[in-house]
This record gives structure tokens, sequence and C-alpha cells, in this order.
């Protein structure tokens, strides 16, 4: 370890090692360090997303940063499934907001199919049932491999000299409006510049004069009893009336639901958290929308933590206050490398789209108070896939 660098990064998730990645291939020279509390093993969000990634949100912005961020994952062998993604309708409601997403979609790109029952049944056989009225296809979405994506950025900026440093961040250091560097458990680091990609545990280390609303939240996934693998995986599958998705893990089903009353969670050591009880009914309400014959029943269970924000939207951008410091949290798997790249733009002093830095601005809560910004953040748990407002 050296004592001074240009850039750390602290957290290496898929975060921060995409940035970490996309750094070193285009900024000849610098000393960057990746630093995280867990090298070895992947502890943050990272490590238990089950990967489904949907291009499609009501948010522009979200939308391009999730295009981007496929685009870049498919160059890696084995980072990628695109298998597809499916969007069932169960109800004379759910019908009318598929065809309204279905004509959204298309006009920002993407491709996007209205399939009758028969065909979506066809499509996903073991786990769309014959009560669905209608389905949205969309055949460019799929399955992220997150452990794989962030072994590759982790390896690759390695090999391009980003030094990666297994320590416990403690403090950013400042002076004078400007970041100076870290505290970390292996000695203080300089660094002129210092970006947060610390997913959960991000308003640990961001005690600024503006609040970050980063929430963490419990949310229950399961994973079902080994199969044969089919000759093709099945699309993912989405019953946004139900806020239940599902997918097919090739030689197992894995399922999760957001149908249940949200729980705020602390950040601890891991992104796993304790199985609440009321996780068990929420998991029985969900399988109900699967197939009886696929007999799908949890083998293995777990509550993953991962971040929730008062409008849905990441946070990423400089923090004005402190000169040299940036943040990157409440990002997902799927918007994960876009985000990356924007940042980069924004570290490297280039143009970037002033809509997108508006909307991920990170002090666009200034002002408001904490509590309240929970409140909301927690409101939006059940309506996931919605931001609040259309950006
Ligand atoms: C059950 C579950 C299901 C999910 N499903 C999906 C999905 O289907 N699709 C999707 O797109 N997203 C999904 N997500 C969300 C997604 O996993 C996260 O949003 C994403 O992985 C966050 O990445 P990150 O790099 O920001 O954070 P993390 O992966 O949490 O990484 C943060 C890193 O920072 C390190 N760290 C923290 N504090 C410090 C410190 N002080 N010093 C040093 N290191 C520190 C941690 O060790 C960790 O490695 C899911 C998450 C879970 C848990």
């Amino acid at each position: 370890m050296q004592s001074e660098y240009d850039l750390v990064i602290v957290g290496a998730g898929i975060v921060g090692s995409a940035l970490a990645y996309d750094l070193s291939s285009s900024v000849d020279g610098k000393r960057i360090a990746l630093i995280d509390r867990s090298i070895s093993s992947l502890n943050g969000s990272t490590g238990y997303a089950p990967g489904f990634v949907g291009q499609y949100n009501e948010s522009e912005v979200l939308t391009q940063l999730a295009i981007e961020s496929v685009k870049e994952y498919t160059k890696i062998s084995g980072g990628f499934d695109v298998v597809g993604g499916l969007e069932v309708a169960t109800s004379r409601e759910g019908v009318d907001r598929l065809r309204a997403r279905w004509e959204s979609a298309t006009k920002a790109g993407l491709a996007a199919e209205l399939l009758g029952s028969d065909q979506a049944m066809n499509m996903a056989p073991e786990l769309v049932k014959d009560d669905n009225q209608l389905a949205l296809y969309f055949p460019g979405d799929g399955a992220a491999n997150a452990n794989r994506i962030t072994a590759f950025y982790r390896e690759g900026a390695r090999e391009r000299g980003v030094q990666l440093i297994e320590a416990d961040v403690t403090d950013i250091r400042q002076a004078n409006g400007r970041v100076n560097g870290v505290t970390t458990t292996a000695g203080s680091i300089k660094a002129a510049s210092v970006v947060v990609a610390t997913g959960i545990w991000a308003p640990q280390l961001c005690k600024f004069d503006f609040p970050i609303p980063v929430v963490p939240v419990a949310h229950p996934y399961m994973y079902g009893k080994p199969h044969e693998p089919k000759i093709r995986k099945a699309p993912w599958v989405r019953w946004p009336e139900h806020h239940v998705y599902a997918r097919d893990h090739g030689t197992y089903y894995g399922l999760g639901s957001y149908e249940h009353q949200p729980i705020p969670e602390e950040a601890k050591e891991t992104a796993k958290g304790q199985w609440p009880a009321q996780f068990d009914e929420t998991l029985k309400q969900a399988l109900q929308l699967v197939p009886e014959q696929t007999n799908l029943v949890p083998n293995e269970k777990f509550n993953g933590i991962f971040s929730m924000t008062p409008d849905n939207l990441p946070l990423v951008g400089s923090v004005p206050s402190v000169n040299g410091l940036y943040i990157a949290a409440a990002v997902w798997v799927t918007h994960a490398a876009g985000t990356a790249k924007f940042l980069k733009q924004l570290l490297t002093g280039q143009q970037v789209d002033e809509g997108t830095r508006k909307a991920l601005d990170p002090t666009r809560f200034r002002g408001r108070d904490g509590e309240s910004l929970q409140q909301e953040a927690l409101d939006g748990y059940n309506n996931i896939y919605k931001t609040q407002q259309n950006v």
C-alpha cells in the first residue's frame, strides 16, 4: 500500500469495481486505490443479488443507465444471460398498465412485444399460469451474474495498475473545503479525490450539510429445489400487480417478493440480515402465482439487504461542499456499469448529460428532515419499479 494516491474508491462492490475498471482504462499514469473491508468475499448487496435486469424504467435516466450497463455486461464472458424478461398481467388494470408500458418502452427505443396468454405460458411454462391476461416481453433483458462481473472488473482494474486494498475506511479526511484522503484500519492514505461507493453503508461515511437518505431494507429471496436444466433458460417473470418476480437460475428457480410491509434494516457486517418470520407468509403468497405442477418450494431462503431512496433514484455525483469528494450510492446492478461511466465523466471533467446530473444529484434532498425522507424511501418499497418523479 502506498501512502498517497490520486484517487481512492471506497467500496469494491459492482459499482466501485466498475468505476475502478473504467478509470484504469482511460486515465494514464494516475495512481488509483480500490479499498474494501472484504476484498476476499463479496459481503455487500452485490454478493446477494439474483441479478434480474429489466432495462425499461419509467425514469428515462434509469432506462438509459440500464441500456449502457447491459451493453457493458454482455462484453463479459458469463456476465449476462440475455434470456429476456416477461411482465405478466392478471387483472384488467394490469393489462392497461402493461399496454402503457409497452408504448413508452417502445418510444424509449427498447425492443418490446405484447404477448397473448398462451404465448406467455409457452415462453415460461414452469413460471406462468393460465390465469394471465396479457404479457409484455422484453427480448433484450436478462440476468446479470453480479459476482462474475465484479470479479472481472476488479481483476481488470488490478492488471491495469489499480491497487486493491483490504481495509476498513473509518473516516474521510478533509481540510479547507477539500478532501485530502481517508483514514483506514491499515493506516492513513492521502488522496486528491475520494469516491464513496459503499452501498447500504454509505450514510456511515457521509456526514454532510445535506442528508444522504440511503435506507437499507430487508428483502426476501428464495431458491427452489434443483431440477434438470432446460434446453433454453426461461425469461425472468415479473407480476407487477403482485410485486413478485421469479427467474430460472438454470438448475433451480428463484423467487423474490416486495409484497410485504417495508422493513428498515441497520447496515451491519454483511448485506444479509436475519430472516423475519413474516417473510414465510410473503413467500407462501408469492408462490401461488407459479403453476402448481412446478412444485416450487423454498430450498434455501435469505433476507438480502439493499438501499432505497425517497425517489427510487440513486445518489451519484460530487459533494459541492468538499472539493474532490464524490458519492455513488443506492445503485442497482441494473444501472451499475452505466453509473460508473457517468461518474468517470464527472471525475475526468468531461461534459455530462445535464438531466442525468440533476436527477442523480446527491444534494437533491437538501433542507429535508431525515425522518420524513426515511419514511418516503420505505413507502416506495412496494412500488420498487416506479420512480416518484418522471425523470
Ligand atoms: C436480495 C437482493 C436482491 C436484489 N435484486 C436485484 C436485482 O434483481 N437487480 C438489480 O439490479 N439489483 C438487485 N439488488 C440490488 C443490488 O444488488 C445493489 O443495489 C448493488 O449490488 C449495490 O452495489 P454497490 O457496489 O453499490 O454496493 P455493495 O455491493 O453493497 O458494495 C459496497 C461495498 O462497500 C464495502 N464497504 C462498506 N463500508 C466500507 C468501509 N467503511 N470501508 C471499506 N469498505 C466498505 C462493503 O464491504 C461492500 O463490499 C438486489 C440486492 C439484494 C440484496
